[in-house]
C-alpha cells in the first residue's frame, strides 16, 4: 500500500471569516526576503559540487545572451525598444519577456558562483538598472492594458518581485515605490469576479505569488494578508467558493478522490496540476512562520494531495504518467521524466513546512524517485537541488517502498494498478470526460484521438518507452489496449473537446477498487463512427484480464482491439515469440496473421520489460513489425527540437479483428507483464484466472488463487453470473462494478455506481450464506445473511467511490467450486 498516512491535528473551529489582521516588523520583511532570495539563487551553495557547476553556468549564460543583445541607450530611440526580437507595445508578452531577461540578469549578479563578470559586478548591475527604469518609463506603468490580461497582473509582477527581492539593497525607495505602484495597478485585490475562471486554480495560485512578493518587497501587512486570505479564497469579500484548497465534485480542480481537472474535463494531474502543487507549496513555504501562516484546515488537503493525486501517477524512474498530461505530450521539451521533476521539487518544497509524518514521508518518496532517476538535478533549481542532495545524504531518511497498489480515479476516468516492478494505467472518456485535448492556436496534440480511448500505458522496467520521441512516431490511430474503427480516416485535431464540446454518450465508465486489486470497464462510443463496445479490466497479481463484448459496427470497415502496440529496441529486433514459437520479425508495413494464437512473448528493450499476452479463446492475432518516422511538428507546431528533424522508432503490434459490421462480437485475453517466455507458456498452460461470462449483459473473471472476483454488471436490469455450477451466484438490480474477495473466514463485497448517476440503490445478492457483519460502509444496508446474502447499496452523490463491506463466513463454504 501506498503510505496513507492522515494526520490529525489542532484545527480552528471555524474558517468562514479572515482571521484578525496581524502585523509585523520590518524584521520580519528583511528575513522573508532573504528566505524568497535563497529560493531564487539557492542561497549559500558551494559553487564547486558537480551537480550545480552546470547549473550555475547556465544561470551566467542567460545572463551573457540577454546582456549581449539588449539595445544600447544610444541606439534605443530608433526601435523605442530594449531587445529587437520583443520590440513590440501591441503584444504583451513581450513585456513579460523583457522582465524574464532582466530577471536572468539579476539572478546571475546574485547568484554565488557565477564568476567576476556577474557575482557582484557594478557593471552588470547598472546594466539592469538602467534597463528597468527603461521598461517602467516606456511599458509596465499604470496605463490601459493590451492582449493578454496575464501578462499585466501574473507574468510581469512575478518577474519584477523576483528582481526587486534580488536587488533591494540597490534599488532608491523611488525605484522600488514606482514599480510597486504599477504592481498596484495591474493586481490591485486578489480574486477578480467570482465567477472567473481566470482566478481559478493555477492562477489564483500565481497571483497570490504576486501579493505575497510585493508585501515583502513593500513592508506592507494587509498585502501579505491578501496572499493568504487568497489561497482560501476569503478576501475582497468572498466566502471561499473557489478555494485553491477546496475538493470539487464538477469541473476543474482537485477531487476527493485525488483527480485533477483543468479545462471541465481533462485528466490533467501532470500538466496544469504540477505546476498547481509547485505554487502552492511555494507560497505556502514563503508564508510558513510568520504573522501570516496559512490557518486554513482545508490547507491539509494539500499534503493528501501529496499521497492521493501525485504519487500514484509517478512511475519508478519518475515517469509522470502520460495519461493524465493531456497535450503535453506532445510538445518535444516536455517529457514524462521532466513532469516529474517540477511535481517532485514540489513535495521536497512541502516537505520544509509540513508537519510529521508528511515531512517524512514526502522526504521518503522522494528519496526513491530521485534514487531511481538520471538528470534530476539538471531539472529543477539549485535551490531544490540542494535541498534534495542533503535528503539523498540523510542516511536516517529511508526510501519508501515501490508502491504496490490500485486506485480509480473516479473523477477523471483514470485507474492506476501498481504492482512489484510494472504498473499499468488506464485512460478512458466518457460524458464526463473529454476523448482528448488539442489546442488549435498551437496546434498542439492533433493527433490525440485515442490517448483516452481504454487506452493501457504499461510501465516496467523500459522506463524510457513513453519517452525517447515516442509521440510522433506511435500510429495515433492504434493506441495499445484500444478498440477501433481501424477503416476510419481522422482529420488532425478531429473529435477534440473544445469547439464544439465533443464527448462520449455513455456514462458507464469506472470502476471498483480495494486499493490493492480492482476491476474497470468502459462503455464504448467511438467518435465519428457507429462502432460501440463494452469492456472491462480485471486487474490481479500478476495479469491484466482485459474483455470486450457487444462490439458493434454499421459503417463497413475493419474493427480492431489493439492488444499491443509497443515501441521496441533501436534495432528492432525484440523476440516475438507465439504458442512457444519464435517468429521471424521483418520490419515492414504489411501485416501477418498467426492463426489460433494461444499466448505470445515480446522480449523487452530493457531487463523486467517482457511482456507475455494469453489469449484464452486461442484465437487468430494480426501481427506487424513496423518501422516509423516522424517529426514533432506532425503532432506540434510550436514545440519541437531545434531543426525539426525526423525520428525513426520500431514498433510491434499485435490485434485482434474483429471484421467489418461485427454485431456482438467479443474477445479476451491477458497481458503478463515481466513474464518470460517459459513463464507465459506455463501460465497458458494452466491459467490462474477464469472467465465467468463475457457479454453485453455482463462481464466476470475470477482470480482462483487469490479468491478475487470481478463483475461488471452493464444494464439497469436484474442480472446474474454463475461460477462453476452454482447458477446466479451474483445478482445486481442495476449497473454496478463488483469486486468479492474471498479470505479465510471472510467475504469483502466492494462496489460502486460507475455511471454517477444512479439517483437511488444497488441491490446485490450473493448465492451463499454469511454469519455477520464485521465491517460495512454506512451506505451499505445488510438485508438478509442467510440462506443468501442481500445487500442494499446507497450510491446517490457516490462520484463513483467504492463500498465495502466485510461479513464473516463458515470457512468450509468460503470455496467456490
Ligand atoms: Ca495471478
Amino acid at each position: 500500500m501506498l503510505l496513507a498516512a492522515l494526520v490529525v491535528l489542532a484545527c480552528p473551529a471555524a474558517h468562514s471569516q479572515p482571521a484578525k489582521t496581524p502585523t509585523a516588523t520590518a524584521d520580519v520583511y528583511d528575513g522573508l526576503r532573504e528566505k524568497w532570495k535563497t529560493m531564487l539563487t539557492g542561497g549559500d551553495v558551494e559553487a564547486a559540487r558537480p551537480d550545480y557547476v552546470d547549473k550555475i553556468k547556465a544561470v551566467a549564460k542567460s545572463a551573457q545572451e540577454a546582456r549581449a543583445t539588449m539595445v544600447p541607450v544610444a541606439e534605443r530611440a530608433g526601435c523605442k525598444c530594449l531587445w529587437k526580437d520583443i520590440a513590440t507595445e501591441t503584444e504583451s508578452a513581450d513585456i513579460t519577456k523583457g522582465y524574464g531577461r532582466l530577471k536572468d540578469m539579476a539572478l546571475a549578479y546574485q547568484t554565488p558562483g557565477t564568476g567576476p563578470d556577474y557575482y557582484h559586478n557594478a557593471a552588470l548591475r547598472d546594466v539592469i538598472l538602467d534597463g528597468l527604469d527603461w521598461m517602467h518609463a516606456n511599458r509596465y506603468y499604470p496605463r490601459k492594458q493590451y492582449k493578454n490580461w496575464f501578462d499585466w497582473e501574473i507574468g510581469t509582477p512575478m518577474h519584477l518581485n523576483d528582481i526587486m527581492v534580488l536587488l533591494y539593497d540597490e534599488l532608491t525607495p523611488a525605484r522600488r515605490a514606482a514599480w510597486i505602484g504599477a504592481i498596484d495597478y495591474f493586481s490591485p485585490n486578489q480574486a477578480g469576479e467570482d465567477g472567473n475562471y481566470m482566478y481559478w486554480g493555477a492562477n489564483r495560485v500565481w497571483r497570490v505569488t504576486v501579493h505575497a512578493g510585493r508585501g515583502i518587497v513593500g513592508k506592507t501587512d494587509a498585502k501579505m494578508l491578501l496572499a493568504r486570505d487568497g489561497l482560501s479564497d476569503l478576501s475582497d469579500g468572498h466566502t471561499g467558493k473557489r478555494s485553491v484548497f477546496k475538493y470539487v465534485t464538477e469541473s476543474d480542480g482537485f477531487y476527493a478522490d485525488g483527480s485533477y481537472i483543468q479545462h471541465f474535463g481533462h485528466a490533467y494531474t501532470g500538466g496544469y496540476g504540477k505546476a498547481l502543487l509547485s505554487g502552492v507549496a511555494d507560497a505556502m513555504y514563503m508564508l510558513h512562520g510568520t504573522p501570516w501562516q496559512v490557518t486554513d484546515p482545508d490547507a491539509q488537503n494539500v499534503y493528501d494531495w501529496v499521497y492521493n493525486a501525485y504519487a500514484p501517477l509517478i512511475y519508478k524512474n519518475g515517469q509522470f504518467m502520460d495519461m493524465v498530461r493531456g497535450r503535453e505530450i506532445s510538445r518535444h521539451g516536455a517529457t514524462d521524466t521532466k513532469a516529474s521533476m517540477t511535481a517532485i521539487g514540489a513535495i521536497v518544497r512541502l516537505a520544509q513546512l509540513a508537519p510529521e509524518p508528511h515531512k517524512r514521508n514526502f522526504q521518503r518518496m522522494v528519496k526513491y524517485w530521485i534514487g531511481h532517476m538520471s538528470g534530476y538535478y539538471k531539472g529543477v533549481s539549485i535551490n531544490i537541488a540542494g535541498l534534495s542532495k542533503a535528503i539523498m545524504q540523510d542516511p536516517a531518511i529511508v526510501p519508501m517502498d515501490e508502491p504496490v497498489m490500485n486506485k480509480v480515479f473516479a473523477g477523471m476516468d483514470r485507474v492506476v494498478h501498481r504492482r512489484p516492478g510494472w504498473g499499468l494505467g488506464l485512460a478512458m472518456n466518457s460524458t464526463r470526460q473529454a476523448y482528448y485535448e488539442t489546442h488549435t492556436f498551437n496546434f498542439e496534440n492533433g493527433k490525440g484521438w485515442y490517448t483516452s480511448e481504454g487506452t493501457t500505458y504499461l510501465y516496467n522496467g523500459d522506463s524510457a518507452h513513453y519517452s525517447g520521441n515516442y509521440w510522433p512516431t506511435v500510429n495515433p490511430h492504434r493506441m495499445a489496449g484500444t478498440t477501433v474503427d481501424a477503416g476510419l480516416v481522422r482529420t488532425d485535431q478531429s473529435g477534440y473537446s473544445w469547439n464544439p464540446l465533443t464527448y462520449s454518450t455513455k456514462n458507464w465508465v469506472g470502476g471498483t477498487s480495494d486499493g490493492t486489486f480492482g476491476v474497470a470497464g468502459m462503455e464504448q462510443d467511438a467518435w465519428g463512427a457507429t462502432l460501440t463496445s463494452r469492456k472491462s479490466w480485471f486487474m490481479f497479481d500478476d495479469e491484466v484480464v482485459v474483455l470486450g463484448a457487444g462490439i458493434e459496427s454499421t459503417d463497413n470497415r475493419p474493427i480492431h482491439t489493439i492488444v499491443e502496440n509497443r515501441k521496441l529496441t533501436p534495432a528492432g529486433d525484440n523476440v516475438l515469440t507465439v504458442n512457444g514459437a519464435r517468429q521471424a520479425t521483418p520490419l515492414k508495413p504489411e501485416a501477418t496473421v498467426f492463426p489460433k494464437a494461444k499466448w505470445a512473448h515480446l522480449a523487452g528493450p530493457a531487463r523486467n520489460a517482457d511482456i507475455g499476452y494469453y489469449f484464452p479463446d486461442g484465437t487468430d492475432i494480426g501481427l506487424r513489425r513496423e518501422s516509423r518516422s516522424a517529426k514533432w511538428s506532425a503532432i506540434n507546431l510550436k514545440n519541437t527540437p531545434k531543426g525539426d528533424p525526423t525520428f525513426t522508432n520500431h514498433f510491434q503490434e499485435i490485434w485482434l479483428d474483429h471484421g467489418p459490421n461485427p454485431k456482438d462480437a467479443h474477445f479476451a485475453y491477458v497481458l503478463l507483464p515481466n513474464k518470460s517466455a517459459d513463464e507465459v507458456g506455463r501460465y497458458a498452460a494452466r491459467p490462474d484466472i477464469t472467465i465467468l461470462e463475457n457479454s453485453a449483459q455482463a462481464q466476470a473473471v475470477r482470480e482462483n488463487r487469490l479468491g478475487l472476483l470481478g463483475v461488471n454488471f452493464w444494464n439497469d436490469a436484474p442480472t446474474s453470473v454463475a461460477v462453476g455450477k452454482q447458477k446466479n451466484y451474483v445478482s445486481s438490480t442495476h449497473k454496478a462494478s463488483v469486486l468479492l474477495k474471498e479470505t479465510p473466514g471472510g467475504l469483502t463485497v466492494l462496489v460502486s455506481d460507475p455511471t454517477q448517476r444512479n439517483e437511488g440503490t444497488i441491490s446485490l445478492e450473493i448465492n451463499r450464506p454469511a454469519k455477520s457483519v464485521l465491517t460495512t460502509d454506512p451506505a451499505i444496508k445488510v438485508e438478509q445473511l442467510t440462506p443468501t446474502i442481500k445487500l442494499t447499496v446507497d450510491v446517490r452523490q457516490a462520484h463513483g467511490k467504492s463500498f465495502a463491506v466485510t461479513l464473516a463466513t463458515t470457512a468450509d463454504k468460503n470455496k467456490v467450486q
